[in-house]
């Protein structure tokens, strides 16, 4: 934010100019426009006693430089936060958040759409240091009062989820869960803070994976978890602990890629729904799990709340063998296959949630691929794709 501004005329910016003057002081900088990559681990005291009081701005690497102030204060103002601290994935981002809320001898909430990772961690890691997970179907709403415990100190959520697409009614789980103080943990990079604003919506802590629209162009990990008043002592000093800092150039990336996200969003957000439609009038799909669409479960929770979809959905097959699924998508040119999403290229996978539910079944109907759709022209899109449509049913 620029000097001359005060924190309320920022607040009262659009989303577009807010992401153009967040984190960003080029008198600080001798004028340059961006704050730079700065490196390092010592910082230098002037004198003895500015080292013993830690009076500089900057004491140490681990503790914060110009480069992750610059991101994690331009974020903060983003998703309305209190503060936010950046790490090295979303991965590790879902970690922390779930760390720094809990203590051996607790209970935690977890949607059973999570990210699957994430449930790895409450599995493995939580459960050995003796926090016992329950899992719950994503369209629980209300009921999820009833699974509460004395020992319950946090809620984990994920609208919608990453592969099935159940958009959860966060704001009445938090309203729930805090009555039960509990925290509230949201990963929140689906709809990213300009589709949900996920503090105002009542969550404590919430998750983004930079890795995918921050980011936006597949060169990067990063994650970021920012918190309100109530979580955020806690956060920070849980970070400060384990020192898991984001490294300065993915840092710098992310700042960079930041000036460009919404315009890339909304991009993404017309193409998707063009191909979610497109797709929903093709014979071979069955449903169209997209949280704009009727089909998606939670749709009207995402009208409620939701102030715009991304780039990622999943659609749902008519029965089709598996190797006709294979003609289809090994020969399509532009679509690559491979994990993560939120960059400028298109790119779709097969999944089956039905491996690792543990509450809910995952019973589709047909066989499942999750697409992100890029920065391309869609109509090359439909064209790649229909071609593919002619490999599955010459297979089929
Ligand atoms: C990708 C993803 C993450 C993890 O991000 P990484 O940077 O790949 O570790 C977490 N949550 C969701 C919903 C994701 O899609």
């Amino acid at each position: 934010m620029k000097d001359k501004m005060t924190q309320a005329a920022f607040n009262r910016l659009k989303d577009r100019t807010k992401l153009v003057y967040a984190g960003r002081d080029p008198w600080e900088q001798h004028g340059f426009v961006n704050t730079p990559i700065y490196r390092g681990s010592t910082v230098l005291a002037p004198t003895m006693e500015a080292l013993l009081a830690r009076s500089n701005r900057y004491i140490y690497g681990t503790l914060g430089t110009p480069t992750s102030d610059a991101l994690e204060s331009a974020w903060s103002a983003i998703a309305g936060a209190k503060g936010t601290v950046c790490v090295g994935s979303g991965l590790a981002a879902c970690s922390l958040a779930l760390l720094s809320c809990l203590k051996a001898g607790d209970h935690l909430l977890v949607t059973d759409s999570v990210y699957r990772p994430t449930r790895h961690f409450c599995e493995g890691f939580l459960k050995r240091f003796g926090v016992e997970t329950t899992y719950f179907d994503p369209m629980i709403g209300e009921g999820i009062a009833a699974l509460f415990k004395p020992n319950t100190a946090a809620v984990f959520t994920e609208a919608p989820g990453s592969q099935s697409f159940e958009v959860q009614d966060v704001p009445t789980i938090a309203r729930i869960a805090h009555a039960h103080n509990a925290t509230v943990i949201m990963d929140n990079t689906w709809a990213t803070p300009f589709f949900f604003p996920p503090h105002e919506m009542g969550v404590d802590l919430a998750i983004e994976a930079g890795t995918k629209y921050l980011s936006g162009h597949s060169d990067l990990l990063l994650g970021l978890v920012s918190a309100n008043e109530r979580s955020w002592t806690a956060l920070r000093d849980t970070y400060d602990a384990m020192a898991i800092c984001a490294g300065p150039e993915d840092m710098f990336l992310a700042l960079r890629g930041m000036r460009s996200m919404l315009l890339r969003l909304k991009e993404q957000e017309k193409a998707a729904l063009d191909m979610a439609h497109w797709l929903k009038a093709r014979p071979e799909v069955l449903k169209v799990l997209h949280p704009a669409l009727p089909d998606c479960p939670g749709h009207e929770i995402w009208k409620r709340d939701f102030k715009g979809s991304s780039g990622l959905f999943s659609i749902i097959l008519k029965p089709v063998s598996q190797k006709a699924v294979a003609a289809m998508l090994d020969d399509l040119a532009l679509f690559g296959m491979g994990y993560s999403w939120g960059g400028f290229e298109s790119l779709i996978i097969p999944f089956d949630c039905s491996t690792y539910r543990s509450v809910t079944k995952w019973e589709p109907g047909g066989p499942a691929l999750r697409i992100q759709i890029g920065l391309e022209d869609v109509e090359d899109l439909k064209i790649d794709l229909d071609a593919g449509f002619s490999r599955l049913r010459a297979a089929g």
